[in-house]
């Protein structure tokens, strides 16, 4: 194995006859060894117990948004506004539990693989919290995808209808102002654009988890994580926290959930290019700087 230390190659499971450096064996196969330390490292538990608290703290929101919303529809519509009230928080509730629903299970996917990665009574690794990720990544994507249609529909119809209005005022002898339709073209440009953006972001993640899952079970190494996801996790990190440390004085409960999970986004992040550099070597088997030979004899 490579010591992550100095980079020299070593024998695995002993310390590093180069630097001193000790190297804790998760797994006598390099990339699932790469994958466990990874998924055992500090930084992972860092972003695990960061999400768990953001979750917790989503529970506390949802309560307060149904509380804030009862409160302004009595007070807009009276008392006998009360059959609305329930059956709108019911949807709010429903909406909300959902939202919690998938990051529970998402905050428990982290746990059941860094508790796995953990383990060193064996050099595997269990992919059931990977594929619990996965998945609800997936369901995320296709939501994207879905709404990205009835988006480019909505704007169909929003440009067919003033084609149509133009048309009908050519036809009463005036002149269309042509020039008015320009901003809605650039509005519906910059929206489609940053769509397209965030649906291979999604897609993304879920590339990266099905590689570090087939890694996982077949212990081949693959480094292949989008440099592009990661860095929009890592910017995404830094930027909620930036937003949470503002938002702390008006809207602390807010503040200090956007702070949690951008914490979490970030660890996340310098622990795919963590798995990223360990995996490179491992992948292409070149970049190793050769150990000073002792002489012939
Ligand atoms: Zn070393």
């Amino acid at each position: 194995m490579i010591c992550p230390k100095c980079g020299y190659e070593i024998a695995a499971g002993a310390p590093c006859p180069y630097c001193g450096h000790t190297v804790k064996l998760y797994s006598s196969n390099p990339a699932v060894n790469v994958l466990k330390s990874v998924g055992a490292s500090p930084k992972f538990l860092v972003a695990a117990i960061a999400y768990s608290l953001t979750v917790v703290l989503s529970l506390f929101s949802v309560s307060s948004v149904v509380q804030g919303l009862n409160n302004v529809l009595v007070e807009a519509f009276g008392a006998g506004a009360e059959g609305m009230v329930q059956s709108i928080s019911g949807f709010t509730v429903a909406g909300g539990v959902v939202g919690i629903l998938l990051n529970v299970l998402i905050g428990l996917g982290m746990w059941i693989t860094f508790v796995s990665c953990s383990n060193t009574k064996t050099g595997n690794v269990s992919t059931t919290g990977i594929t619990i990720c996965r998945t609800l990544l997936v369901i995320n994507l296709v939501c994207t995808c879905i709404l990205t249609v009835f988006a480019v529909g909505f704007f169909a119809i929003l440009g067919a209808g003033i084609v149509e209005a133009a048309n009908e005022l050519m036809a009463l002898g005036g002149v269309p102002n042509v020039s008015a339709g320009a901003p809605i073209a650039v509005i519906c440009g910059v929206l489609l654009v940053v769509i397209l953006l965030v649906i291979f972001y999604e897609a993304g993640a879920v590339k990266a988890l099905t590689r570090i899952r087939k890694t996982a079970r077949t212990g081949v190494a693959d480094n292949r994580i989008s440099r592009y996801f990661m860095v929009l996790t890592l910017l995404q990190g830094v930027f909620r926290c930036i937003y949470g440390v503002a938002d702390l004085f008006s809207d602390p409960l807010d503040g200090i959930g956007q702070i949690l999970s951008g914490v979490a986004a970030f660890f996340v992040a310098l622990c795919l290019f963590g798995y990223r550099k360990q995996m490179t070597p491992l992948r292409f088997g070149t970049g190793v700087p050769t150990a000073p030979q002792p002489p012939q004899a």
